[in-house]
């Protein structure tokens, strides 16, 4: 474990886990809780961290939110424990709550029209196997791709991909190995916002994520609760701590279960 940010006693942090009336795990999926996999939906869960999550879930001390970049749908399939869980979909524009209310953001007519175009653009120029259609989103992954592929997508398609979601008042969204198309102010961040705003009470709070995407998140938690970046490279980031491997979180959950039980 590394601070990144000296404001933070991570000894006094797990300390006062057990001090407080509420506390709020916040968690990204891929990269985070499962490794990456070429073929996305073989991405199952660390089996360490797996069992780790479990006993903390069971324990019922702590409120645990995944917030993914995947479709709710898609989660569920690879995540048993997701389940019982709370959980934002899509970068925030799906929500399913503990007791089952779905949610997903409704889109203006312009951006449905903008995300038909982009797709259309991607099928003409031959990624029809590279972009996933997500409930008010389109991504396209290139962590298959070779070199040649990606740097035609960067030199010849991204201007018009550019000018398609400004006239459609759509954002793109950078993540590791692909590109997003989304409504404006809908991402991690949101989640995380929403979710502190439900707790009226005194909480400790930490969102852990990998991703470009995830920075929205740390933002958005930042002088509330400890950001977490997770991953083998550490960039810059709005993070406040850096855990490199896979131990390294097993532990982090280790630390916050015994705090809590
Ligand atoms: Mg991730």
């Amino acid at each position: 474990m590394k601070v990144l940010n000296p404001r933070w006693q991570i000894r006094k942090f797990f300390n006062d886990l057990s001090k407080v009336k509420q506390r709020l795990l916040m968690l990204d999926y891929d990269g985070t809780i499962a490794p990456f996999k070429v073929n996305r939906m073989e991405a199952f869960p660390h089996p360490e961290i797996d069992n780790v999550l479990k006993k903390l879930i069971k324990a019922e001390k702590t409120r645990v939110i995944i917030i993914t970049g995947r479709p709710i749908n898609h989660l569920l399939k690879l995540f048993n424990l997701a389940k019982t869980l709370e959980i934002w979909g899509s970068h925030g524009l799906e929500h399913l709550t503990v007791d089952g209310k779905y949610q997903v953001t409704k889109l203006e007519q312009v951006q449905v029209k903008g995300l038909k175009e982009v797709k259309e653009l991607f099928d003409k120029v031959g990624l029809s196997k590279q972009y996933e259609l997500k409930p008010g989103s389109i991504a396209l992954h290139w962590r298959d791709l070779d070199t040649y592929k990606i740097e035609f997508i960067f030199h010849y398609l991204l201007g018009q991909l550019q000018t398609t979601a400004s006239n459609h008042n759509l954002e793109i969204c950078s993540f590791n190995s692909g590109i997003e198309f989304s409504t404006p102010g809908r991402n991690k961040g949101f989640a995380v916002k929403y979710s502190l705003s439900e707790i009226k009470e005194e909480v400790l709070s930490a969102y852990l994520g990998d991703d470009l995407t995830d920075e929205h998140a740390f933002k958005a938690i930042k002088n509330n609760g400890l950001a977490v970046l997770v991953g083998a490279e550490l960039r810059a980031t709005n993070a406040d701590i850096y855990l490199e491997s896979t131990d390294e979180v097993v532990d982090f959950f280790q630390e916050w279960l015994k705090h809590t039980t």
